[in-house]
């Protein structure tokens, strides 16, 4: 008998693929045809009766060594120079090999800023789905050439969780250098096992991930986790698998993932899904028990009373992290006051506000309709 996710992944109807750069390319950075020729293949197989759209990395790498550079480039306009050549490159093959297979490809170069406005979000949206229609296959990456620092998504991982949620697919599917998410580092410990599903990112989950800084930590576990994060609360299901095996990706669709599934969950409705994952987290707030309690489980407004501390230099209208006495983030939102202003008002009445500000602002400090929880 067939577990029901399993039949959900057999039934996907729009699905997402992210391959990162160690899987397309060379250990010295040159493209690697003959794996980026079976992924074209498998691509298209996948995409017989469903909608694939491709997140692929490479194009710093790729850049890096046609420039005949000796080491990846680590200042910003070094990278976004590297980038620019190698997307170029990047696209080229894409374009040669999934036109051999009958398929038209579309290039979309994102970041930060374009996730983040809400209008820039539906425009993109509204573009893929439009492709779609023509039976193409998107191919994204972030548009490194004019992403600063400031202004990046950052990995190709989140960007991937990004869209899955923005064209509201079914299924990411990771294609690693790793087979899965593991106990304990495999390559430090024997005993470390597998997880093959995982149905809730609990805490105890985000431990195996590593803190920063740890070995495991930098085989890009975190930036996968945050991944699943995004992309199952979007109601879609995430799976991790080695991407130098060929057939993983059909096996998945099978319903039998060789590597790690995340579950989907309860997906958000359309504006929180976008406001809780595309803006730029400005800040933090912290809350006392009470406060947290109230939005938890009273579908409450933050009031300032509740408010026990906030970090960051944030504005009035920026999204902030909601955390709670431990520091763990629950919720995010938009916030009614300046930083400096919420520092003033923390654990005041709604009425003592005016006293305090000399204007009469908002009762919330973030207000529900502004707010999700996580
Ligand atoms: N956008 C980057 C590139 O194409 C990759 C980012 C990532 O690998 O996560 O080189």
């Amino acid at each position: 008998m067939k577990e029901k996710w399993q039949r959900q992944l057999q039934n996907s109807k729009r699905i997402v693929v992210k391959v990162g750069t160690s899987t397309i390319t060379h250990p010295s950075g040159k493209l690697n045809l003959e794996r980026i020729a079976t992924l074209v293949r498998e691509i298209v197989a996948a995409a017989k009766g469903r909608e694939v759209l491709l997140v692929t990395s490479g194009a710093i790498g790729i850049g890096s060594a046609r420039l005949g550079l000796t080491h990846k480039p680590t200042t910003i306009p070094a990278k976004q120079a590297a980038a620019a050549v190698g997307q170029g490159l990047l696209m080229q093959i894409y374009e040669k090999f999934f036109t051999e297979q009958g398929k038209i490809v579309a290039q979309i170069l994102l970041t930060r800023a374009d996730l983040g406005d809400r209008q820039r979000y539906l425009n993109a949206k509204n573009a893929l789905d439009t492709l779609f229609s023509y039976e193409v296959i998107p191919i994204v990456n972030e548009n490194d050439t004019v992403a600063v620092d400031e202004i990046k998504i950052g990995d190709n991982d989140t960007l991937a969780a990004n869209i899955t949620a923005l064209i509201g697919a079914d299924l990411l599917v990771i294609l690693s250098d790793v087979e899965g998410l593991y106990t304990a580092d495999p390559r430090l410990d024997p005993a470390a096992k597998k997880i093959d599903v995982i149905e809730e990112i609990t805490p105890e989950i985000e431990q195996l991930a590593g803190q920063a800084g740890s070995t495991f930590g930098t085989g890009g576990m975190q930036t996968k986790l945050a991944a699943a994060r995004i992309a199952t609360k979007s109601g879609a299901a995430m799976a991790i698998v080695h991407g130098g095996r060929e057939g993983n990706l059909a096996k998945v669709l099978s319903g039998q993932c060789p590597g790690t599934i995340f579950l989907p969950q309860e997906p958000l409705a359309g504006r929180k899904m976008w406001l809780a994952f595309n803006p730029p987290v400005c800040g933090k707030v912290i809350v006392d028990e009470g406060a947290e309690d109230a939005l938890r489980e009273r579908g409450k407004s933050l009031l300032p009373s509740g408010i026990v501390g906030c970090e960051g230099e944030f504005s009035a209208g920026d999204l902030v992290s909601i955390c709670g006495s431990a520091g763990r983030e629950f919720a995010r939102g938009l916030v009614n006051y300046d930083a400096s202003e919420l520092k003033k008002i923390k654990g005041l009445k709604s009425n003592q506000i005016e006293a305090v500000l000399g204007y009469r602002g908002y009762d919330e400090a973030i207000h529900r309709d502004n707010l999700v929880l996580l």
